[in-house]
């Protein structure tokens, strides 16, 4: 099968799957308002790969001279990484800053395994490695939209899975074993485009110890297999089609449902780990090192629209001369190209992973752009709020401006500067509202892991012996402890003279 087109994804969806949204269980998803948002975001992944102007970038033949989608293979090279993030980019700035969901969060996940798995065979002599890469040239082949479900509910955050009270399925968990394959039971949380992708990858989101066993568990399933539920997040927008009040969120819709795993069978060729729990640690901990590339490149994206729009109501409301105005504007640039830099140079910088031929952009300096964009993403909006004004929260509906009877007053009294036509501003006001909204805020935060998690990161990849040799050397303390840098430096001041 060849790359498919935008209408045979969305014809791949019309199947059994269990999807509710808004307290109501949706028969055909392809024509429901809300979820069509997210079909047809994820579309647009379909759409750009038959696009002639883009389909060298994003189709690539495999080993036996089909087309496959590129985002789906494994990258080995630094050339890889960088021609990805040129991808990720492409559908971030084509979908107003959020990627296409067809494969964004699955192919990190797919990745994962790819790397975990092999280790997983060393160390116990199963045969997950050859399940990955079946699963994988299905997925290529097939060019299917995937998911990655990780974030169980997790009930207790200080328990662990088989210490939790109120009940065992906070995380999800192999309940019975079959000789054919396993069935498993439990939720997973916040999984983007779940309900609208074809597949769906489920790993482990933490490390386990012994009496976990059950809960190390990964694996491949389609999203219609029986016993899965999806129920949605709401939609952002209430009204779908209104571009003027919601020009992101009538746009995009991610659609991070919570998915219900009620006794669902999985085959043994679907299976990448059961029970194995020592390794589990390993899968979330991987898929954090692909996944920083896709959040990095995206958010770089967005990062180009939040500052456009800092400077666009600047000028619209006549400040742009403001010196506390122009102070924000170039915070809000040195933010964007930091976050551009850092992301590209966590992949110039790449690391080759030692069990697989795989390459990930560097955890430290990934980890460090992941965690810059986060923690400085509420002074961002905050700064763009203050320059845009009170109207982002007060500002009326396109109801209103479309209104023969309101128009000419808000036309009259919403205008800003001289020039600048009161539809340009109150659009632009409307995309700050939309772009600094809650969804975006806790997205910003949360998705793709919490600060902690970079912190984590960033200190268990940090080279403390060299901090601490340069700091005894100009103290002139002599320990005895050696540095590959600071210990073979020339004496200052010299001795040679
Ligand atoms: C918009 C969005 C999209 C997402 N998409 C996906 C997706 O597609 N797939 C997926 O698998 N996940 C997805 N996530 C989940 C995301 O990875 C999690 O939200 C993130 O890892 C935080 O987990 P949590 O939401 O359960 O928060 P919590 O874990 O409850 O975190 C809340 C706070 O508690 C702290 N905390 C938690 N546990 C401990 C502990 N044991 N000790 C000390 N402190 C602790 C955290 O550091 C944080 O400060 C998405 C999230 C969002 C918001």
């Amino acid at each position: 099968m060849a790359i498919k087109t935008p209408q045979d994804f969305i014809k791949s969806l019309k199947d059994n799957r269990t999807v509710y949204y808004a307290g109501e269980k949706i028969k055909d998803i392809t024509q429901h308002p809300f979820l069509k948002i997210c079909i047809d975001w994820m579309a647009m992944d379909y759409v750009l790969s038959n696009d002639p102007r883009y389909r060298e970038l994003m189709v690539e033949k495999d080993k036996d001279g089909e087309d496959v989608p590129f985002i789906l293979s494994a990258q080995k090279s630094r050339e890889d990484l960088l021609r990805l993030r040129e991808v990720v980019k492409l559908l971030a700035r084509v979908c107003y800053g959020k990627p296409s969901g067809a494969k964004f969060v699955g192919k990190d996940g797919l990745n994962a395994v790819t790397v975990v798995a092999p280790r997983v065979d060393k160390k116990y002599g199963t045969n997950y490695a050859a399940n990955v890469e079946k699963y994988r040239q299905y997925l290529r082949k097939n060019d299917l939209s995937l998911a990655l479900a990780m974030t169980d509910v997790k009930g207790d955050r200080s328990l662990r899975p088989s210490q939790q009270k109120q009940h065992l399925d906070f995380y999800v968990h192999i309940v019975e074993e079959r000789s054919d394959g396993i069935v498993v039971r439990g939720a997973k949380t916040h999984i983007s485009q779940s309900p609208c992708s074809n597949e769906m990858i489920v790993v482990p989101c933490r490390a386990m110890k012994e009496d976990d066993k059950d809960y190390a568990v990964s694996f491949g399933i389609n999203c219609d297999a029986k016993g899965i539920t999806f129920v949605s997040t709401p939609a952002e927008t209430d009204e779908p089609g209104n571009f003027f009040d919601h020009p992101i969120s009538a746009s995009t819709y991610i659609n991070d449902a919570l998915v219900v795993f009620d006794d669902v069978f999985v085959p043994n060729e679907r299976v990448f780990m059961k029970g194995e729990w020592p390794l589990a640690s390993n899968i979330a901990y991987m898929f954090g090192n692909f996944h920083r590339l896709s959040a990095e490149t995206y958010k770089a994206a967005e990062l180009e629209i939040l500052t456009g729009a800092a400077i666009a109501m600047a000028e619209y409301n006549g400040i742009e001369k403001a010196s506390h105005v122009q102070e924000k504007i170039s915070w809000l640039i040195q933010y964007a190209e930091a976050v551009e830099i850092l992301g590209r140079a966590a992949c110039e910088h790449c690391v080759t992973e030692p069990d697989s031929d795989l390459v990930y952009p560097n955890p430290m300096v990934a980890n460090i752009c992941k965690l810059y964009f986060a923690d400085n993403w509420h002074q961002a909006t905050k700064y763009v709020q203050d320059i845009a004004g009170g109207i982002v929260a007060t500002v009326p509906s396109a109801k209103d401006y479309f209104n023969p009877k309101t128009h000419d007053v808000m036309e009259k009294y919403f205008g800003g500067r001289d020039g600048v036509p009161t539809e340009d501003r109150l659009k632009m006001v409307k995309l700050v509202k939309d772009f600094t909204s809650v969804y975006e805020d806790v997205l910003t935060i949360h998705a793709e892991g919490s600060l902690a998690a970079q912190k984590m990161m960033i200190f268990a990849n940090a080279d403390f012996n060299r901090y601490k040799a340069a700091a005894k050397r100009v103290a002139r303390i002599d320990d005895g402890t050696k540095d590959d840098i600071y210990s073979n430096l020339p004496d200052f001041p010299s001795k040679s003279y």
